[in-house]
């Protein structure tokens, strides 16, 4: 089963999809990880990839494309993978449709999650990530038990250096216009699943489960 967990950044992808994959025992592949892994062990993909990301806008299709390709076919995706973060642009949801077809695979679901641009950037600039485990909490929305530090893991406790103001702006603008239309993209191969991203992380989780058949 392969599942793309679709929307803007804030929208709760990373969050939703984390647990749908714990949930479904499928591995989860969020390409913005797979960038952030390769920028802190400095190996030449993060060097490439570290301007484009500063910058708030997408990674050139052929560098993301072979990474996120490479990771879906290592033997713990065989069984199906939650994508989080890519596809983001036709070119590589077509390149994804196509890669998978290769093998008689296909998209089975996307989960689009809607959220207002108001509530985003509320979102986003009172975001904290873990630097060991990536889950992110909210400074007042989900505040830390331990000032800092990760509840999941102990991890220590980061703002991501493209969440400040100016690079999220710019990234609301490269979403809306280059990955706001693989909503219709995957709408009309009948795939979507529009989900209200408003309420807490369990409430949306809920409708989530709902939408994927329980
Ligand atoms: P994210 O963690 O998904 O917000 O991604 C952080 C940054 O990584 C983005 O702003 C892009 O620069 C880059 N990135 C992540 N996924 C992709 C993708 N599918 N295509 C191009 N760039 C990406």
């Amino acid at each position: 089963m392969y599942i793309i967990f679709l929307g803007a950044p804030g929208a709760g992808k990373g969050t939703q999809a984390a647990e749908v994959a714990r949930k479904l025992k499928l591995v989860h592949i969020a390409s913005g990880d797979l960038f952030r892994q390769a920028l802190e062990q400095g190996t030449e993909l993060g060097i490439k990839a570290k301007s484009y990301m500063e910058r708030g806008v997408l990674v050139p299709n052929q560098i993301t494309i072979e990474m996120v390709l490479e990771r879906i076919s290592a033997p713990d995706s065989k069984r199906g993978a939650i994508l989080d973060g890519f596809p983001r642009n036709l070119e590589q949801a077509e390149a994804l449709d196509k890669a998978l077809s290769r093998e008689d695979k296909a998209i089975d679901k996307v989960v689009y999650i809607k959220v207002s641009e108001e509530e985003l950037l509320r979102r986003l600039s009172g975001r904290w990530v873990c630097r060991q485990c990536q889950t992110p909490c909210h400074a007042t929305d989900s505040p830390p038990r331990v000032p800092g530090r990760c509840d999941r893991c102990g991890g220590e406790l980061y703002q991501r250096p493209d969440d400040t103001e100016e690079s999220i702006r710019k990234r609301l603008e490269v979403y809306s216009v280059e990955t706001a239309p693989l909503i219709d993209y995957y709408r009309r191969a009948g795939k979507l699943l529009e989900i209200d991203g408003v309420g807490g992380v369990a409430e949306v989780a809920g409708k989530i489960t709902a939408a994927l058949g329980g």
